[in-house]
């Protein structure tokens, strides 16, 4: 085949031969290529969105670790509250396992016919027990039903397994399972705050019963005492005729040791007109007043704090008496009771 170019100038025309078997392969070869660049075209756009997915993918992965890694975090840190409100409720309780015990407590009706021990001496104080717990006073009975098991039972090993880096074996790896542990949590949490409130209050109204109950008179101001002459109208043992015995006699020997019935300040301690010879008297605050009179000698001076038990004086004749005895007496908002009741109550009645 013979091809001729023909330029539109009038220069010379070229003229080739062709052979049509060359041009046929030539032709194929062109169209390989282009079939070739076409196939590897197709083949880079398809790996590329095949990457692209995967670039997603693992972008969504790792967003997914990120917020497991965070809704652990948070779940450690919820363990960590729910710790440390444990370890509040623990101190809580220490608190009132001290609260509730060691009340000290004075003679009662079995020290009757209790004596001082021979060579204890007057000053001898009174036997204290220290493992005494005061009765119906429990950490049970000042918290809410719903809460007192959860507390005094039923410990949170769920936190401890959070907090030590243990998770439950309840709890897969997914996200859903991360926020339900965490929402559990979150729940004892709101429990355990509500049970550190039940207790600081149940704290602090037994702080105030036992203050209470700590200045509050109650029991036997001597060991070993009789009642010689008890409280209301009286032949006056004085030639007086009737009159009203304001007090209690406790007869007893010279020098035996007066201990203060209640925690208080000592409002008097001297020698005071009308019969009642050495005296001290201890406002114990709450409307009480107790009063000691015919002392041999008072131990305390006007303005000393006591406690129920501390040596206030000794048994004595001083004013008008007939004999050693104790005249004791108990004044509620200023008006003379009969002590005798609070002779036998308990610190915790
Ligand atoms: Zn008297």
């Amino acid at each position: 085949m013979q091809l001729i170019v023909v330029p539109s100038t009038n220069r010379r025309s070229y003229s080739f031969f062709v052979y049509p078997a060359l041009l046929a392969a030539g032709l194929g070869l062109v169209v390989l290529v282009v079939a070739a660049l076409a196939l590897g075209l197709r083949f880079f756009q398809t790996e590329a969105a095949r990457l692209r997915a995967e670039l997603a993918e693992m972008e969504a992965l790792k967003q997914q670790a990120r917020l497991q890694q965070e809704e652990l975090e948070r779940m450690r840190a919820t363990a960590e509250q729910v710790e440390q409100e444990l370890q509040e409720i623990r101190r809580l309780e220490k608190d009132l396992e001290h609260m509730t015990e060691g009340e000290d407590t004075l003679p009662s009706r079995s020290a009757l016919t209790r004596r001082t021990p021979p060579g204890e001496g007057a000053r001898g104080g009174p036997e204290t027990s220290h493992s005494q717990q005061v009765p119906g006073l429990t950490l049970a009975s000042i918290l809410p039903d719903d809460v007192s098991p959860f507390v005094l039972g039923k410990r949170n090993t769920l936190a401890m397994d959070l907090k030590l880096g243990r998770l439950p074996s309840s709890m897969d790896s997914s996200l859903q399972s991360s926020r339900a542990v965490r929402a559990q949590l979150a729940r004892q949490l709101a429990q355990l705050r509500d049970s550190v409130r039940a207790l600081a209050d149940g704290r602090d109204q037994l702080a105030a019963k036992l203050d209470y109950l700590a200045h509050k008179p109650a029991g036997w101001p001597v060991y070993g005492a009789e009642i010689t002459d008890p409280f209301g109208p009286r032949w006056s043992p004085f030639g007086y005729g009737w009159q009203f015995h304001d007090g209690i006699d406790l007869g007893q020997d010279y020098g035996t040791p007066v201990y203060a019935t209640g925690a208080g300040t000592v409002v008097y301690a001297d020698w005071l007109e009308g019969g009642y010879g050495r005296c001290v008297i201890i406002d114990h605050g709450y409307g009480y007043r107790t009063l000691y009179a015919h002392l041999q000698d008072w131990n305390v001076f006007e303005g000393q704090e006591v406690e129920r038990g501390d040596l206030i004086g000794w048994v004595g004749s001083s004013g008008l008496s007939t004999g050693p005895h104790l005249h004791y007496e108990v004044l509620v908002n200023g008006v003379a009771v009969d002590p005798e009741p609070y002779l036998e109550s308990r610190p915790e009645e």
